[in-house]
């Protein structure tokens, strides 16, 4: 499949949304998509209920005003000072983030990077010799994740020399890609892509990290996608976004646990939405009600579908959200600390019902 000519196809006018039968005004929608731009792939828009006005797949891709509502920040877990060089982030001891793209298949209007992707087609590609170079020389690194933007919709042959650097350097134990592709444009995944994959597979362990966050997201062809990547034994884990209105059910959330261990994929993480400008106000549930949610999904779930971790990944580590004690407070945990004085601990916070963070003393705010 031509992925240039794919990509030419994307709706990124929301005029092409009044084509499609969704707004009526398009007006206020061009002061969001100046900001934040638009992308959405057919295959993605055609899984929209256009009878539903709030159905949870439009919610994810369609602009809306709220995105102008002004509060949080644009850099919610530290990844500023993380920087270490242009498109790499060494935030935890053993993992360095490789930002390779600014570029996805669809801008997400949940996006915690919302700051950077889609606002430059540049390719961060040329960056790819520093990062080698930093990662051999710090061999406290013992894997990376190559993300962005989405990983996968860089070109076929950029992709081979990641793999190809890489899997060259013996201090790492493996490679993550983290590419929300197979959800939204599995189009992409096709034999070539695989055949590469496959090529290294052999020589370090490969790890994708997708985002599924609905179980409509679960199609005859993101199904085939990640089967794709499983046959070649290419492991695939997934981070769901906790959105209201799109996630915060627990039968949705049930059954999207459901659909993933079915499919053969790892559930990972569920990640408390971050307080990001453009995103808090239409998507943060709050942190008792995530609680509450993921509990009552997970009690419906086999010991697979009940690994996953309800977490928050903030400027001082990614902290797991235990759940709430009798004594009105909740328990969390250190699951990855910045500094060694907090790994592993735990600690509480009180909470109130709106709580959906907590502040630089891990008071909830
Ligand atoms: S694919 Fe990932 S990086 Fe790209 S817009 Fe969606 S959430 Fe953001």
């Amino acid at each position: 499949m031509n992925r240039g000519k794919l990509i030419s196809e994307d709706i990124c006018d929301i005029s092409q949304l009044m084509d499609f039968g969704w707004l009526t005004n398009t007006r206020d929608l061009r002061k969001v998509t100046d900001q934040f731009p638009m992308r959405i792939t057919p295959y993605y828009l055609g899984l929209i209920d256009k009878t539903d006005e709030n159905d949870p797949i439009a919610r994810m891709c369609i602009p809306s005003v709220d995105e102008l509502r002004i509060s949080g920040s644009f850099d919610t877990s530290g990844e500023k000072k993380n920087t270490m060089q242009k498109g790499l982030q060494h935030k935890y001891r053993q993992t360095a983030l490789i930002l390779s793209t600014n570029v996805c298949a669809m801008y997400c209007r949940h996006c915690f990077r919302k700051r950077m992707v889609g606002l430059t087609e540049d390719e961060l590609s040329s960056q790819l010799d520093k990062a080698v170079d930093y990662v051999r020389s710090h061999e406290e690194i013992t894997n990376i994740l190559i993300s962005g933007g989405d990983s996968l919709m860089m070109p076929d042959r950029i992709i081979e020399r990641y793999l190809y650097e890489f899997s060259k350097l013996d201090n790492l134990d493996l490679i993550r890609f983290g590419s929300r592709v197979p959800v939204v444009f599995p189009q992409r995944i096709d034999g070539n892509l695989i055949s590469i994959f496959r090529k290294y597979r052999s020589h370090k362990q490969i790890y994708l990290i997708t985002q599924f966050n609905h179980p409509r997201e679960f199609t005859e062809q993101s199904i085939a996608a990640i089967k794709a990547f499983l046959d070649i034994g290419i492991q695939v884990r997934n981070q769901t976004v906790l959105l209201r209105g799109v996630n915060d059910n627990p039968e949705v959330l049930s059954d999207l646990l459901r659909n993933l261990t079915k499919t053969g994929i790892v559930p990972y993480y569920i990640f408390q939405c971050r307080p990001v400008t453009g995103v808090r106000e239409r998507f943060q549930v709050p942190i008792l009600e995530g609680v509450r949610l993921t509990d009552a999904a997970k009690s419906k779930q086999n010991g697979m579908g009940k690994s996953v971790r309800y977490v928050m990944s903030h400027t001082k580590g990614k902290i797991e959200i235990l759940g709430s004690q009798d004594d009105d407070t909740t328990l969390f945990k250190f699951h990855q600390s910045h500094g060694s004085k907090d790994t592993a601990r735990v600690f509480t916070a009180k909470l109130t019902k709106n709580s959906t963070w907590l502040d630089e003393n891990l008071n909830a705010i």
